[in-house]
């Protein structure tokens, strides 16, 4: 290493993809700084995956405790009830755990952690506070942020970063938007006892996913007892907390006592300075790279959710450790994008990986679709609606 850097490699952003490529580069015997503003762990530990999958389970509890009864157990002398301030405080501790966890999986890799809000200023520069860190390489894996300017007035709402953080769950909710996030969300609230109304504005919700899912998605989520108002522009919101009005494109006003802003969210990259090394960003901010996560500026890489391309955590982790691998280690294997599963942790949940019907379509070639849909034994027993569906639209080596 030249005498005049601090490190090999500076990453900007302890989250999932920041985490897994500094480890891997210090394992490899790089000497690597981690560049951190906010809590160790990023979205996907400390305000995402984590919390979601912990709330979603306290509502599968209570799906657990509404079927018991049908399975032979006597719930007479018990009156179930969510509290959401014990949940939250239990959340809590565990997201400490784990961040202290990942702080001593850095600590343990030699990885050094600098706690402050980086901004690049030159080739090889980064500023945090008073401190000037010079690297030979940076790593940018800042992550990404909810949209908060989609719709006017939205701004004010909550976003999945407060419904996290909430104490007590309000009586009833508006969801806007049917992506990962508003799905997962409306799930489990309406399991958890909200009232719940979500607006969309295509027919069917998550969009670019095969129409049949989406189609059994959305019969799941009227079976859940949320409301759907499908094809629903919305033109804003107004009010305050607890007294939010919800104006349609159609000028219904709908009254609600909780918005959920689930319209998006967008790569952190304003303020970061990557245009002193002359990276043009796209139009949400995302860094663009290529395929072996280079930008446009030389030793500058970039991976995870800034990046804007397929915002999950795994394929985060894999970017991370195959980029490590390649400037520290001996292999040069990225991963391969088209074929990455995704779970949508809707209840029941949707998992999928491949092409969709519609994109087997357009490729002109004969194609089957290979299909089961039942109830499954654990729902048949009691009368319960939800069902299982199973598709696989493949290649057809017989005569169609
Ligand atoms: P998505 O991109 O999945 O969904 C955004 C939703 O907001 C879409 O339904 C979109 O509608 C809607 N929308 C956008 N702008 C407006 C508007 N102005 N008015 C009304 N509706 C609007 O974003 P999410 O925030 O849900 O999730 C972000 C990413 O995070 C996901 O893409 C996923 O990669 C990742 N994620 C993964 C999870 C998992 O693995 N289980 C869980 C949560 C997030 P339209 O379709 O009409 O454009």
């Amino acid at each position: 290493m030249s005498e005049s850097f601090d490190f090999d490699l500076l990453t900007l952003g302890a989250g999932s993809a920041g985490v897994a490529a500094s480890r891997r580069a210090a394992a490899h015997g790089a000497k690597v700084g981690i560049v951190e503003a906010s809590r160790v762990g990023g979205t996907c530990v400390i305000r995402g995956c984590v919390p979601k999958k912990l709330l979603m389970y306290a509502a599968q509890y209570g799906d657990a405790l509404r079927e018991a009864a049908e399975y032979g157990w006597d719930l007479a002398g018990a009156a179930p009830r969510f509290e959401m301030a014990r949940w939250a405080a239990r959340k809590a501790a565990e997201i400490d755990r784990l961040e202290g966890a990942y702080r001593q999986w850095l600590a343990h890799a030699g990885v050094t952690l600098i706690e402050g809000r980086a901004q690049v200023v030159g080739p090889h520069t980064v500023q945090v506070g008073p401190r000037t860190l010079r690297a030979r390489r940076l790593l940018i894996a800042t992550g990404a942020t909810p949209v908060r300017d989609s719709i006017p007035g939205i701004a004010a709402c909550p976003t999945s970063d407060e419904l996290l953080d909430l104490h007590e769950l309000p009586s009833d909710a508006t969801v806007i938007g049917a992506g990962y996030i508003a799905l997962e969300f409306a799930s489990i609230l309406a399991r958890l006892g909200v009232r719940v109304r979500l607006v969309h504005r295509a027919d069917l919700p998550l969009r670019g996913f095969d129409q049949d899912l989406r189609q059994r998605v959305a019969t799941a989520l009227d079976q859940a007892g949320i409301e759907r108002l499908a094809g629903q522009g919305v033109k804003a919101v107004h009010g305050e907390p607890g007294r939010w009005v919800v104006e349609l494109a159609d000028g219904r006003r709908l009254a609600a006592r909780y918005v959920l802003n689930a319209t998006g969210r967008r790569p952190n990259t304003a303020g970061l300075g990557l245009e002193t090394l002359g990276i043009v960003l796209r139009a949400n901010g995302a860094v663009p790279v290529d395929e072996r996560l280079q930008t446009s500026a030389t030793e500058v890489y970039a991976i995870g959710d800034v990046t804007d391309r397929l915002n999950l955590t795994p394929v985060a982790i894999a970017q991370g450790r195959a980029l490590a691998d390649a400037l520290f280690g001996p292999t040069h294997r990225f991963p391969d994008l088209s074929m990455v599963a995704t779970a949508v942790f809707t209840l029941p949940p949707v998992g999928t990986i491949g092409l969709t019907e519609d994109a087997m379509r357009q490729r002109r070639r004969p194609y089957r679709v290979y299909e089961a849909d039942f109830r499954p034994m654990r729902h048949a027993f009691f009368g319960g609606a939800e069902r299982c569906y199973m598709s696989n639209p493949g290649r057809s080596y017989g005569r169609l």
